[in-house]
């Protein structure tokens, strides 16, 4: 890579950054298609964020990625927002168009493009079970909505976080797609789709946040977990003859759709894949 006059710059904004894998990805994916484009992480404090956001424009970045804690602190110091971003309330790339600061989100349709293209699932009719209503299951939710889910019951311990999203989705979508579940194994089990999106599965020894009897032959459980590859909900469905997938495909499609975003180019997808896999096999 030989940085000149010429060459476009992405930022990534987090806090912390250190452990992010988007730069061995974008980077990858710039060296493959031959765009002459660096992709650099940025520790930006949230009490620096409006000046890291003016900074974009003021020194003509492409654009950025942000991630936590500043996907939804973001959108005021942005120009607009797609329609996706602004009904979730929280925004993952930023493109500079033309000076123009605009924001999207790629998190939820990332899982979806993941769902349809590594687990051959189209989610359009489907009634899907999502544990955890936090910030994923937010983004899923949405994109699960857009792609025509005809129904997402989502569980969270935290009933009053349930509650907002559920509500969130079937407001923006003027019908009720989205509801409220418990943990009955037997209502988890007729969901074609189960989604795990809570943390539970990070850590060895971590409870299981699903109970045994949600599964079976035919469905598919996703656990948008990535490290470890192998989780506790993944080997609980499996041994009840599931189908799973890690996280892994969903941090890929939403750096897949964010590099189309800013390049208006297809994506090399299995080269960002071999990137993702390479950083991951590095932490060990
Ligand atoms: P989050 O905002 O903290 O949401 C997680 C939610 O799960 C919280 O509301 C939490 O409640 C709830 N929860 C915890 N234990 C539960 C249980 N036993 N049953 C039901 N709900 C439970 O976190 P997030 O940002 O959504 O991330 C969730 C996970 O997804 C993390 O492991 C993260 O690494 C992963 N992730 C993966 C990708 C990807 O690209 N593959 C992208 C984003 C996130 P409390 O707050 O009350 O504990």
């Amino acid at each position: 890579m030989s940085i000149n006059g010429k060459t476009k710059i992405i930022a990534i904004f987090g806090d912390p950054v250190e452990h992010t894998l988007s730069p061995a990805m974008h980077n990858a994916a710039f060296a493959a298609t031959g765009i002459d484009c660096v992709y650099v992480p940025f520790h930006v404090r949230p009490d620096n964020l409006g000046d890291a956001v003016r900074g974009l424009k003021a020194m003509g970045f492409a654009g950025a990625n942000i991630t936590v804690p500043h996907k939804e602190s973001v959108i005021k110091f942005l120009d607009g927002v797609d329609v996706e971003a602004g009904r979730l309330g929280a925004v993952n790339t930023i493109v500079n168009e033309g000076g123009a600061l605009i924001g999207y989100n790629t998190d939820g349709r990332g899982f979806v493009r993941s769902l349809k293209e590594e687990g051959g699932l189209d989610p359009d009719g489907k009634r899907v079970f999502v544990c955890g209503a936090g910030g994923a299951a937010r983004g899923i939710g949405f994109a699960l909505s857009s792609a025509g889910a005809a129904e997402i019951s989502f569980f969270d311990v935290d009933k009053a976080k349930l509650g907002r999203l559920v509500d969130d989705i079937n407001g923006a979508f003027g019908r009720t797609v989205a509801v409220a579940a418990g943990l009955d194994p037997d209502y988890i089990k007729e969901r074609g789709l189960v989604v795990n999106a809570t943390p539970l599965g990070m850590h060895a020894g971590d409870p299981r946040p699903l109970p045994d009897g949600s599964f079976r032959e035919g469905q598919i459980v996703y656990d948008i977990i990535y490290n470890p590859a192998v989780t506790v909900t993944m080997r609980q469905a499996e041994g009840a003859g599931a189908r799973v997938q890690n996280g892994l495909g969903m941090l890929l499609y939403q750096g897949v759709l964010a590099f189309e975003h800013w390049m208006g180019v297809a994506a090399p997808v299995e080269t960002m894949r071999e990137a993702l896999l390479k950083g991951l096999q590095a932490k060990g």
